[in-house]
């Protein structure tokens, strides 16, 4: 049994969450208060690349914090220029703009489509969006986003958003036909929330040319498909492609909040003095924890090693559910992984959690794993030994029709 949920009688509720209390971590496990483990392949919903408490990281960070933590935008900063430069090199883009979150990421690269627009004339610039695609919770990211319960209460939507699905290049061709307003497409490479479901390399290919003939942006939201979870540095590379705008956030400080935004030529000279800005964004201590984690990234081949484990962990997770009435597909890249159930399943989540591990379920029927960068073999081992029976168990008890 879990225990009772803390009171949290004067924190707003805005989240189901699960009623454990943690207290500390290390590597890929996390103790709650009462002393028991969990092993974590939700990893902060894809945050700590590094887990908890890294033996490199952590002396950089208290390092930092003893140096200096935040100065505003006001004046230069090394850091800034250094992050930016490994981002830029990484990527194949050419400049970046700090901000401290995914939201805020996916704002920014919505302005620059509008401004984009605009410099060339265009009043009401109009954004290729998708069913299913997930971009935050401020109102332009939520209008970005296609999930109708997301919306649901903070209506009247942001305009100038169409719609299409994922993987049919004929579906833009139709919703974009005759109008000279559309300025940008804007996907995840990988969708996170929506249920783990990546577009295919063949798509990728096809929007990015389609954007090339019409002299539109392609924005590709790696906020959490990117930064080594896949076992490239960004998952839109596995297609060959370069984006014209790059959010990033999650994974990129380990865990401490940084949202960036990637650019290349066409788009990286777009805002200039007063058209964008962040207080927190890129202040020192968040700009050392996105440098540290890439050198330290680099430093144990955690992409590699992402690539490896993540295709373990697949593969044995689709050996042992093969023909599991019940499951209808695990699917992923590197360790981004999602199992979906042909039924809602979000009771699987306290069920791990009282079995020890640490999961989400998203979009309804689909688990998603997604742990940190640093899971061994045989913590993978361990993800499937916990949750195959989970599974099993829940499918044998639950019917499809009652679920
Ligand atoms: C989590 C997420 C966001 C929002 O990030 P926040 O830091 O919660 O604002 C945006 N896009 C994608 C793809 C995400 O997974």
């Amino acid at each position: 049994m879990l225990p009772a949920a803390p009171v949290q009688a004067h924190v707003m509720n805005t989240y189901g969450r699960v009623p454990i209390e943690l207290s500390h971590g290390q590597g890929c496990r996390v103790w709650d208060v009462h002393g028991k483990v969990y092993l974590d392949a939700l990893g902060g919903i894809a945050v700590n690349t590094l887990g908890h408490a890294h033996p490199k990281l952590v002396p950089a960070l208290q390092a930092q914090i003893g140096r200096l933590m935040h100065i505003s935008n006001y004046y230069y900063h090394a850091a800034a220029e250094e992050l930016a430069q490994l981002l830029v090199q990484r990527s194949g883009l050419s400049n970046v703009f700090f901000c401290s979150s995914g939201l805020e990421a996916n704002e920014a690269a919505l302005k620059l489509a509008r401004k984009f627009g605009h410099d060339k004339g265009i009043a009401r610039p109009e954004i290729v969006v998708y069913e299913k695609a997930f971009h935050g919770r401020s109102i332009a990211t939520l209008s970005a986003t296609g999930n109708p319960k997301v919306q649901a209460g903070f209506e009247p939507l942001l305009e100038g958003f169409i719609r299409v699905p994922l993987n049919d290049i004929e579906a833009i061709r139709r919703a974009t036909v005759g109008n000279p307003n559309v300025v940008a497409v804007f996907l995840e490479a990988i969708q996170g929330e929506g249920g783990v479901n990546p577009a295919s390399a063949d798509y990728l290919q096809q929007v990015r040319a389609l954007c090339d003939t019409h002299d539109w942006l392609l924005m590709i939201d790696e906020v959490q498909c990117g930064m080594g979870r896949t076992g490239k540095w960004f998952a839109h590379q596995w297609a060959g492609i370069l984006p014209d705008v790059m959010p990033l956030a999650k994974g990129l400080g380990s865990g401490v909040p940084i949202g960036a935004v990637v650019a290349g030529p066409k788009a990286a000279q777009l805002f200039q003095p007063g058209n964008h800005g962040s207080t927190f964004g890129g202040n020192p201590l968040a700009l050392r924890a996105g440098i540290e984690t890439i050198r330290i990234m680099e430093e144990d081949g955690l992409l590699e090693h992402a690539a490896q484990v993540g295709l373990q962990l697949q593969t044995l997770l689709s050996t042992q559910l093969l023909r599991v009435p019940g499951v209808r597909e695990v699917r992923g890249k590197g360790l981004m992984i999602g199992i979906e159930l042909d039924r809602p399943c979000a009771a699987l989540v306290n069920r791990c959690a009282e079995a020890g591990l640490l999961i989400s379920v998203t979009a309804d029927r689909v688990i998603r794993l997604v742990p940190p960068l640093i899971l061994t073999a045989a913590e993978a081992d361990e993800i499937v030994a916990l949750l195959v029976p989970q599974i099993k168990a829940f499918l044998a008890e639950t019917p499809a029709a009652a679920a």
